[in-house]
C-alpha cells in the first residue's frame, strides 16, 4: 500500500495546485505531512515553494500596501470631515464671543 500517492497522482513531484495550497496552509494534514516528506529529498520542490514563497509574499505585500492606501486615503477624507466641523465649531464660537463681547460692552457702557 502506497500512502499519499493520491496527491503525487498526476507526476512524482508536486503541483502548483499542491504548492499553493501549502504556502496557504490549506491542506489537511495528511497531505501537508505528504508534502514536507516530498521537500525533504527534493531540491526541485523546495526551490518551487521558495520561489513561490516568494511571489506570495509580494502578492500579500502588494495587498497589505493596497489596503492601506485604501485606508490611509479613507482616513484623509474622515479628517477632511471632521476638520470642517472643527471649522464649522470655531467660527459659531468666534460669533458667539463676538455677540458676547458686545452684549458685555453694552452692559458696561450702560451702567456708566
Ligand atoms: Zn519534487
Amino acid at each position: 500500500m502506497k500512502g499519499g500517492k493520491n496527491i503525487f497522482s498526476s507526476s512524482e513531484h508536486l503541483s502548483t495546485e499542491q504548492i499553493l495550497n501549502y504556502l496557504r496552509h490549506s491542506l489537511t494534514r495528511k497531505e501537508m505531512h505528504e508534502v514536507e516528506k516530498h521537500l525533504a529529498d527534493c531540491e526541485l520542490c523546495s526551490d518551487a515553494i521558495d520561489g513561490s514563497k516568494k511571489l506570495e509574499a509580494d502578492a500579500s505585500l502588494m495587498k497589505i500596501t493596497s489596503e492601506l492606501q485604501k485606508m490611509a486615503r479613507k482616513r484623509k477624507m474622515v479628517r477632511r470631515r471632521i476638520f470642517s466641523q472643527i471649522e464649522l465649531i470655531s467660527l459659531f464660537a468666534v460669533v458667539f464671543l463676538i455677540l458676547f463681547l458686545i452684549v458685555v460692552v453694552v452692559v458696561l457702557f450702560w451702567k456708566k
